[in-house]
């Protein structure tokens, strides 16, 4: 028997055959993600290996692709598609020219592991304790822990090249003049959006999607509603019912899920039915008391939903605060990523490369 079967890595593959599951495996997104996953398997390079994510970039930009004349992508490997920009073809750096990089999120990381490669010292600055950037909240909702694999694999291959990645490690204008740096790429990445019109919106029963995400706020058996349904909200709110809490979604468009391609829905939205999550669409949130909120929906109507806590899932803005200051202090400055325009992970691997390939 041949089958594919969720097959990641070299070691589930040799698991599967082992176990006698099946007898052949066959790969189809690996491939996508890294075309030399069965050389690197048979040379024991499997720790090189960009594994596929599970993300279904390549099946969305796919279909996005059969309407603009364009290709499907992969969002951890840049060159999917576009072998023409192979790493391999871009010119070496002979002089080893210092490049500083802001942020060691996915983006950021990205632009580690080709400059690293092309001959650059990359110097990567990561204020947190950890790589992964937004990724690291990301993983945290069920059955999403791949996600890490993202800024794993991107790390080790960066740092394999030879790219110093210092976390703890906040960037400030003399710790990067003090590098005499070619370049500068910021990847500062993102924070989320806190609306102040809202009223009680900063009430001691309201936290922001990140706190449940990083674990730092824990609920159980309670009642919350989280407002917000992209992604990040649904799947926030999956985990919210995992741990045992009853929850409501809450959002302004007309439908849930706004822009949300299917695969994604289909798989969460009968989860969270399953766990007799409420929907509330085309509602405005306008209050926040300790015990409800009020939501205005259409034609005015206004409809009160007792809750004990509110989760805010409103999306994201660049943070980019320092480009100004660095534009004034370097010659170099690239921003990509988050930092530049809000995007998904293949948006922010894909800016890495490209600024990453164009610094000459
Ligand atoms: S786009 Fe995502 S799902 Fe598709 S091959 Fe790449 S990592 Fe895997």
């Amino acid at each position: 028997m041949l089958a594919a079967n969720l097959t990641r890595t070299p070691a589930e593959a040799e698991e599967k055959l082992r176990a006698g599951v099946q007898d052949f495996i066959s790969l189809g997104r690996p491939l996508l993600a890294d075309p030399e996953w069965a050389g690197k398997a048979k040379r024991g390079e499997e720790a090189t290996i960009s594994r596929c994510i599970s993300c279904l970039w390549c099946f969305e930009s796919m279909l996005k692709g059969g309407f603009t004349g364009t290709s499907g992508l992969c969002a951890v490997n840049p060159c999917t598609c576009r072998e023409y920009i192979v790493p391999e073809a871009l010119p070496g750096e002979k002089d080893g020219k210092t490049v500083v990089i802001i942020g060691a999120g996915p983006a950021g990381l990205s632009a580690a592991e080709v400059l690293a490669r092309r001959g650059f010292r990359t110097v990567v600055f990561e204020k947190e304790k950890t790589v992964g950037g937004q990724l690291v909240l990301g993983k945290a909702p069920p059955n999403k822990e791949r996600l890490a694999w993202c800024y794993e694999d991107l790390a080790y291959r960066a740092k394999k090249n030879g790219a110093e990645i210092r976390c703890n490690t906040t960037a400030t204008i003399p710790l990067i003049k003090s590098l005499n740096p070619y370049a500068v790429i910021l990847a500062s990445g993102a924070a989320p959006v806190i609306p102040k019109s809202i009223e009680g919106a900063s009430g001691d029963n309201v936290y922001i999607v990140d706190e449940i995400l990083n674990g730092s706020i824990k609920l159980n058996g309670k009642h919350i509603a989280v407002i917000g349904s992209g992604m990040t909200g649904l799947e926030t709110a999956e985990l919210l019912c995992e741990q045992g809490n009853e929850v409501t979604v809450v959002e302004m468009a007309q439908t849930i899920a706004p822009g949300i391609y299917h695969q994604h829905t289909d798989d969460i939205i009968p989860k969270l039915k399953c766990y007799g999550t409420r929907f509330f669409s085309g509602c405005c949130l306008t209050k926040i008391e300790k015990d409800s909120i009020t939501l205005k929906q259409k034609e005015d109507t206004i409809k009160t939903i007792p809750v004990d806590f509110v989760v805010l899932s409103l999306g994201v803005k660049s943070r980019n605060e320092m480009e100004q200051e660095l534009k004034k202090t370097f010659e170099r400055v690239y921003t990509i990523g988050d930092a530049k325009e809000i995007g998904r992970i293949a948006g922010a691997v894909h800016s890495g490369y490209k600024a990453a390939s164009e610094i000459q």
